[in-house]
């Protein structure tokens, strides 16, 4: 049996240390101390330089000695803000902060479930070789996944635990750019010679409200979310900054609505421009904020959770998110990943919550997830 008590206190302990990005220290110190303590071999790699964090990810490896992993579970260690000084509260059956910070469950709960497994299966000497993945920065653009060392990783397929309901199965998640677009106009006083100048901000206006912005499709979504220009009010504004994002589960869809949006921007300014001038002007940018993640119904990945639920009676349902997480990045670099949810609820609030009823659910799915893939 798992022990209740013992999981609650170490998400009692791992909630009650302040981790926001970048300051994951004192919780993988924490996570270190609980894992070596078992035995278990603690490795952190080198992405600190890269991440900025004060820690690298940490990957545990329990029983080492006995072969490959049979998959891997990960987490991230750090919070959105608020979470200095975090005071946890458990009342009536349910986790919550005091109402200054968020809780972070999203993603302790998952951290607090790992540390109980581990000393489960080091108590029944159940010798399931298995792999805990504890990331930095996730919340910053996945950056400790982003810079994982992989050949730390061996177990052939993974889950991690970074979503709300236990009953949720996430196998595809969105493929997300970020774009910024830069319009050149020309500035001018705006009472002694306006005819002179170009207005940047109404090309840019009379662009923006030419695409299509919000849900485009069941699979697509686009945001235009900063506006920055101009100088002052007596100035005719030369230059205009908008950034947004587009997110879709097909790659074709993305791309397809980022050429429109370009393609709107740069004829708009063509339209305005007179003979013999250059002026307005766009260039567009864009950058990968992280890849698709589809991974197949019939993956031994998704076929061990639905077995590991279905002894359990805890049915699990297939579904998509509209967000990136480390697991995006886990399956681009080849090791094939599904998201399983903690019971955490109003993740990335001060309101966020955690009811002991699904966490429990969820720690017995994870063990039953082991006990699937140990045959
Ligand atoms: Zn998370």
């Amino acid at each position: 049996m798992l022990n209740v008590e013992r999981l609650k206190n170490f998400f009692l302990e791992l909630a009650s240390i302040a981790s926001p990005s970048r300051c994951e220290g004192a919780v993988a110190a924490y996570l270190e101390e609980k894992f070596s303590s078992l035995g278990a071999r603690c490795h952190f790699d080198n992405s600190s330089s890269k991440t900025g964090s004060e820690v690298g990810n940490l990957i545990v490896d329990l029983w080492p000695e006995k072969g490959p992993p049979l998959l891997f579970l990960a987490a991230h260690m750090d919070t959105v803000q608020p979470a200095d000084n975090p005071k946890v509260i458990f009342e009536n059956g349910v986790f919550r902060s005091d109402g200054r910070t968020v809780l972070g469950a999203d993603d302790k709960s998952a951290l607090a479930i790992f540390l109980e497994l581990a000393h489960h299966l080091v108590e029944e000497k159940l010798f399931w070789p298995v792999q805990f993945v504890c990331t930095t920065c996730e919340e910053i653009g996945l950056l400790g996944a982003k810079h994982l060392d992989y050949s730390l990783l061996r177990a052939p397929f993974g889950y991690a635990l970074d979503s709300e309901d236990p009953h949720d199965l996430i196998n595809r998640a969105p493929e997300a750019i970020r774009f910024s677009i830069r319009v050149l106009g020309r500035a001018a006083h705006a009472g002694l010679n306006p005819e002179k100048g170009i207005n940047a901000i109404r090309v840019a206006a009379e662009a923006l409200v030419k695409i299509d912005l919000g849900r485009l499709d069941s699979e697509t979504t686009a945001n235009v979310g900063l506006i920055k220009g101009g100088q002052a009010t007596n100035i005719v504004p030369e230059e205009v900054l908008l950034e947004g994002e587009i997110r879709s589960h097909s790659h074709e869809k993305l791309e397809a609505c980022w050429e429109k949006i370009t393609k709107s921007f740069e004829k708009v300014a063509h339209q305005w421009q007179k003979p013999g001038d250059t002026r307005p002007r766009v260039s567009c940018t864009r950058h990968e904020d992280y890849p698709l993640m589809a991974v197949p119904e019939g993956h031994p990945v998704v076929q061990n959770a639905f077995k590991a639920g279905e002894a359990l009676g805890h049915l699990l349902r297939l579904t998509k998110t509209g967000g990136g997480s480390d697991a995006n990045i886990f399956n681009a670099r080849g090791f094939p990943c599904v998201i399983l949810g903690t019971g955490m609820r109003k993740v990335h609030s001060t309101e966020e919550y955690l009811p002991l009823e699904d966490f429990v659910r969820a720690c017995e799915l994870t063990f039953e997830l082991l006990r699937q893939a140990a045959g």
